[in-house]
This record gives C-alpha cells, sequence and structure tokens, in this order.
C-alpha cells in the first residue's frame, strides 16, 4: 500500500492523561481539565466512569468549602437572567462562582438549555466564573449523580459558590435537595399556581421563595404576592434545619433586591452552621450518593451480566404469558445473577 494513503488512515494516538496529571491540573483551577473530568464523570464507559472515580477522590480533601445554592423555577420565570446578574453581583463581591444545571430533558442540539452560556452573556465573560450546560440525554438519577461529582471537582479547582439550575416541572427539583446546601424557587406573581408547579411539598422544600420580574407594573403585584405566601408558609410545618423560609420579591433584570437576596443566604448559612444543620444535611447527602451509587452499580452489573441478558427475555415472555408470576421469574433470574457472580 502506498504509504501517503496509509498514513492517512493512521491516527495519531492520543495521550492518555493520568489521574495525578488531572488532580495536579484541577487543583491548580484549570478548566479545561475540571470539563474533561466532569465529561468523565458523565459517561456512560465504565472505564470513564472508573477514572472519573479516581480523581473525585482524590479531589475530596480539598473540596468542600462552599456554599452549593439550587435555583430552580419553570421555563421563562427568569432562571438564566437572575443567574446572570446574580453571578455577577456575587463576582463583584469577591466570589468564584460555578454554575452547574440538571436538566434530563435537554438535547444540545436544540433550543435554550439549561446552563447555556447563551443564556447568560455577562457571565460568559467573566474570568471568575464557569458554566457547563447540563449533559443531554441520561436519565436524572444519572445526570444528578454527576453533578454531585462536578460540584466537588469545582469546589476543589477553587470555586467557592455553587448554582445549581433545574427546571421546576418534575422530579428534578426535588433530587436538587440532595446536592445543594440552599434550595431559592423562582416564581412570578399571578401566573398561577398549577401552572408554576408550586406544589405544597416544592414550597416546603424551598429555604426561600423569590417572587421575580417585580419591576414596572408587576411590583403591585409582587407586593401582593409576597403577603399572600408568606402568610401561606405560616401553616406549613417547621423545616428540619429550624429556618423558617424566606419569601422575598426582586428583579432579576434591574438587580432590585439582589443584595437581599444574598443577605438571605448569608444569614441561612451563618444559622445552619451554627446549630449544626449545614454539616448534617451534606453528611445526609454524602450517604444518600453512597445508596445511589450502589444500587446503579448493581443495576448496572445485573443487566450487563451475560446469563442474565441470555434468560431475561425468555422470563418475560414466560411472565407475559403467565406462565410464572413476577415475583417468582424475578428471584429466578436474581439468583442466576448472584450464583453467577460468586
Ligand atoms: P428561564 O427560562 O427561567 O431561564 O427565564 P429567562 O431568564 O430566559 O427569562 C425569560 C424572559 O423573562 C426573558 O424575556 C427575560 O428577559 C424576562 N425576565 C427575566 N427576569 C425578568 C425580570 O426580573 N423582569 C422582567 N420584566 N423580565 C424578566
Amino acid at each position: 500500500m502506498n504509504s501517503s494513503i496509509n498514513s492517512k488512515y493512521i491516527q495519531p494516538k492520543t495521550k492518555e492523561i493520568d489521574v495525578e496529571e488531572y488532580v495536579h491540573k484541577i487543583l491548580s483551577g484549570d478548566r479545561v481539565f475540571l470539563s474533561k473530568a466532569i465529561t468523565l464523570t458523565e459517561s456512560t464507559k465504565e472505564e470513564h466512569r472508573e477514572k472519573a472515580g479516581e480523581i473525585v477522590e482524590k479531589c475530596l480533601p480539598f473540596s468542600g468549602k462552599s456554599i452549593r445554592i439550587g435555583i430552580t423555577g419553570i421555563p421563562g420565570v427568569g432562571k438564566s437572567t437572575f443567574i446572570d446578574n446574580f453571578g455577577a453581583f456575587l463576582v463583584d463581591k469577591g466570589k468564584k462562582l460555578a454554575v452547574l444545571a440538571i436538566d434530563p430533558s435537554s438535547v444540545k442540539t436544540g433550543g435554550s438549555i439549561l446552563g447555556d452560556k447563551t443564556r447568560m452573556e455577562k457571565l460568559t465573560l467573566l474570568d471568575e466564573v464557569y458554566v457547563r450546560p447540563s449533559p443531554s440525554g441520561g436519565n436524572l438519577g444519572g445526570v444528578a449523580k454527576s453533578t454531585h461529582e462536578a460540584i466537588i471537582l469545582c469546589e476543589a479547582a477553587g470555586f467557592d459558590t455553587i448554582f445549581v439550575e433545574t427546571v421546576g416541572v418534575g422530579q428534578s427539583e426535588i433530587v436538587v435537595n440532595y446536592l445543594v446546601d440552599f434550595f431559592l424557587l423562582l416564581i412570578i406573581a399571578g401566573a398561577g399556581d398549577e401552572l408554576q408547579g408550586i406544589k405544597r411539598g416544592i414550597m416546603e422544600m424551598a429555604d426561600a421563595v423569590l417572587i421575580n420580574k417585580a419591576d414596572g407594573e408587576n411590583l403591585e403585584k409582587s407586593k401582593n404576592a409576597k403577603a399572600e405566601f408568606t402568610k401561606a408558609m405560616h401553616y406549613f410545618s417547621e423545616s428540619d434545619s429550624g429556618w423558617s423560609s424566606k419569601v422575598e420579591i426582586c428583579s432579576a433584570t434591574t438587580g432590585f433586591n439582589l443584595d437581599k437576596v444574598w443577605d438571605i443566604i448569608k444569614n441561612y448559612e451563618t444559622y445552619s452552621k451554627a446549630n449544626n444543620y449545614f454539616n448534617k444535611k451534606r453528611e445526609e447527602q454524602n450517604a444518600y450518593w453512597l445508596y445511589q451509587t450502589i444500587e446503579d452499580e448493581l443495576k448496572n452489573k445485573f443487566y450487563h451480566n451475560n446469563k442474565v441478558i441470555d434468560l431475561i427475555k425468555k422470563i418475560e415472555k414466560e411472565v407475559k404469558s403467565n406462565m410464572i408470576s413476577s415475583f417468582e421469574a424475578g428471584k429466578k433470574i436474581i439468583k442466576i445473577f448472584t450464583q453467577n457472580n460468586k
């Protein structure tokens, strides 16, 4: 074969970056390596996840020293505008900010997606800010777990304030509670609670409810909504932290009351550190991710087990035609799996 043709097909071997190098670069604040490491946590390939696990493990002692803030609300409520301006406000105060996003439905090719840089024009220009869009595809549990790892990596890279953005239209705002210290719910006045997904459970979870777009004609309406929500919150049971949720109005576009939002978060931090809830919640979150990991790994091993792959379709057919009960069939195949794994 002609050597010039041949050489065309020889791909230069990309240098395998070792774990030590990743850790060293991340600790020195290198964003390219931070991004690459986060990509590894999002991968479905086992060898990538193994490597990500080792990197996270080594970064762990350098993590934890941040405030983690969850921001949720329905599309259109003003999350990206809020993050853009509130983020810039915090950078002005000397903060280093990482913005992560959870949106299992996001598809990178179309529409606006959470954490998308084009949605946060100010932040994109700031050196003190790292914006990471939500990984596309994947299930919520998987995306959330990799976000937990991404938080650790960002903290090790020196970010002291972490935003985790989620869309408040399903389970994602619940899972964010296993990731953050403080949970901020953005709503708008007069848009209807049902429409905004404001269910009692979510309201009870929120450490602060922010009524956004309190500007222009909307200001009065927002003030009234604040009074109403404040009254409603009195009927909620006391939260585990002992903190009573705050209700505030703000305008993400004009910047009105953004300083108050920061005061609320700082007050919460002082309060929950004083009564040790801050640490307790993080400990509980670590335990939660332990059990999630065990479940994921077991499931993964189970469905990739050759014997299981061979048998499961056959057993499914038997279950469908009532030859065997689902319960017995499940036990049978798990028995085959465990025997196969001894
Ligand atoms: P997201 O989908 O929750 O991220 O919402 P966006 O930040 O994209 O905002 C949706 C629309 O609301 C945009 O047209 C924003 O300009 C507008 N918006 C966001 N915050 C405010 C605000 O505080 N006041 C007003 N008047 N408009 C806002």
